[in-house]
């Protein structure tokens, strides 16, 4: 049995592809294109290039998009009125803030986060969102989780009666995963660090879905043999050297199906926020 690598660059393609009609469908419909707004406190460099590459992917999608770069000594008064404003701004439909963010307002990231509309957060932090996530009903969703999901779907990898593993239990990551596939009616386990007895665990999945941030964790024994490996972690071992959580050598002579890294979820983040972007529109416009 040969191994299906999920590449995420087809996947991508794909999301942005739907995303782009979409705008162009809602600038139609509308007569305004679908809006990002990304706020980016002080000057990260690895802040600096996502933020351009989110803009970039706006602007082949006929996206509206602002970046709002803000002085690192920004004061969280400042933060919370630019949010304001852009929440009353009828050309912005989806509105981010860029983490980090600097040490004198970090501690107040959830309080920050908390001022964007809900129906504008195409992070999909805010507990509004979260809540809808939990109850089933329609909201918007964290990019990462969201995007393995759809790459699952459109891969055709069944996940109504399977079981599946997520390793990590983060708000951005681990959390909404389990929900989602829970939706999708998998029988979920969510492992952490305090789990005891993991490998026996993820031996059991149908699905294993690994965002955890430590080098190659999952090995070949870790993983029952045609399992579907999903590699969400992304750790810099050397300058120009990135592995996931999964030793994908290894691994891929197990599983039936897994994404490697690079290449593989990283690329689909970005395009499932521009899904979210032109889902946020269609939601606001729906409110008036
Ligand atoms: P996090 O640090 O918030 O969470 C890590 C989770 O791993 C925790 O819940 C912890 O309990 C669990 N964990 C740690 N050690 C463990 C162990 N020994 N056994 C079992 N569980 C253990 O991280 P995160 O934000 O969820 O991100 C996870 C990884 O995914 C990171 O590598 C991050 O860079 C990557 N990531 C990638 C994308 C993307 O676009 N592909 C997006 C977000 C995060």
């Amino acid at each position: 049995m040969t191994t299906r690598i999920l590449e995420g660059k087809e996947f991508a393609r794909q999301f942005k592809e739907d995303a782009g009609k979409k705008a162009a469908e809602w600038k139609e419909k509308y007569g305004m294109a679908p809006g990002l707004a990304v706020i980016i406190v002080g000057e990260n460099p690895a802040s600096q290039v996502y933020v351009r590459n989110k803009h970039k992917s706006c602007e082949e999608l006929g996206i509206h998009s602002e970046v709002i770069a803000m002085p690192e000594e920004t004061t969280k008064e400042e933060l919370i009125a630019r949010i304001d404003a852009l929440n009353e701004d009828k050309k912005i439909h989806g509105i981010l803030v860029q983490l980090p963010l600097p040490k004198q307002i970090a501690a107040h990231e959830a309080e920050i986060l908390n001022r964007i509309a809900p129906v504008k957060d195409v992070d999909g932090f805010h507990p509004v969102n979260v809540g809808r996530l939990v109850t089933g009903e329609e909201g918007l969703v964290p990019c990462t989780p969201a995007g393995c999901i759809r790459m699952l779907e459109l891969a055709g990898i069944p996940m109504d009666g399977k079981k599946a593993v997520v390793i990590g239990r983060s708000n951005i990551v681990g959390k909404p995963m389990f929900h989602l596939l829970l939706a999708r009616n998998a029988t979920v386990t969510v492992c952490h660090s305090h789990t005891q007895n993991l490998a026996e665990i993820t031996r059991d999945a149908d699905i294993l879905v690994a965002a955890i941030g430590k080098p190659k964790f999952v090995t070949a024994d870790m993983v029952k043999p045609g399992a579907t490996v999903i590699d969400v972690g992304i750790n810099r071992i050397a300058p120009k050297k990135l592995v996931g959580d999964v030793d994908f050598e290894q691994v891929k002579e197990v599983a039936g199906a897994i994404t490697p890294v690079p290449g593989g979820v990283g690329l689909l983040t970005v395009a499932m926020l521009m899904q979210n972007v032109v889902k946020a529109m269609e939601m606001q416009m729906q409110m008036r």
